[in-house]
């Protein structure tokens, strides 16, 4: 694993058609880098990795430390080296933020890292509740939202290019901790206020599968999962 190198265990898609339970460990997955994002067995909550430790954002509105044994079914993760670093002083939302990213990124075709740090106006997030077999799809399950202002921490994740919407999320797919651990989940939309902006290039994508028998035999739907990521992430 080098330094321009993405890992991603399961799939967007394959969790969106039901592949929910936890079948890889933290401990494994912690292996393969020190920042990412993902959720836990059945998707329950928001995964954000940060400095090689691992929570989860609840729909009950926690933010827990995950221990290594605790299983995931989907994640994103790399060892976090930015290549382009800026900073932003002033309120701008989102779809600007997420502009000036997509600028200081190496191309929009490569997968990028993205780490934001610092002060933001708002923070508007959702988590996923936990569910149990038989599952329903993920576009159908109703998500908690929560909104924080003038809260400090850091937003975590990835930029996909638009031909992997399926596998991961095209565009951003981000998440958020805040620094003293008690709000997070997965960014809905944010105003950044005072903010240290870290963008890392891939060049590399690795793509690993859960190896059990409920991933391997599963038969999965997939006939409107574009849709479905789209309305769902
Ligand atoms: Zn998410």
């Amino acid at each position: 694993m080098g330094k321009h190198s993405l890992y991603q265990y399961g799939t967007i898609g394959s969790l969106m058609a039901g592949a929910m339970d936890g079948t890889g460990t933290i401990q494994e997955f912690l292996t393969h880098g020190d920042f990412g994002i993902g959720t836990m067995d059945g998707v329950d909550g928001e995964l954000i990795v940060l400095d090689q430790e691992a929570y989860k954002a609840s729909a009950t509105g926690e933010v827990i430390k995950l221990g290594p044994l605790e299983k995931l079914p989907y994640g994103a993760i790399a060892f976090f080296n930015p290549d382009h670093t800026f900073t932003l002083k002033e309120t701008l939302a989102n779809e600007v933020v997420e502009t000036k990213v997509i600028e200081a990124m190496k191309s929009k075709n490569l997968f990028a890292g993205v780490k934001i740090s610092g002060v933001f106006d708002t923070m508007h997030v959702r988590a996923m509740p936990k569910q149990t077999p038989p599952y329903i799809r993920f576009s159908e399950v109703e998500q908690p939202e929560f909104t924080a202002h003038n809260i400090k921490g850091t937003l975590v994740g990835f930029y996909s290019p638009v031909l992997f919407h399926g596998t991961s999320v095209a565009g951003f797919h981000v998440h958020f901790i805040s620094d003293d651990r008690t709000f997070g989940g997965h960014v809905l939309d944010y105003h950044v206020e005072d903010v240290k902006v870290e963008v890392q290039d891939y060049s590399e994508l690795i793509q690993d599968f859960p190896k059990e028998d409920v991933f391997l035999e599963a038969e999965f739907d997939y006939s409107n999962i574009a849709e479905e990521i789209s309305i769902s992430e």
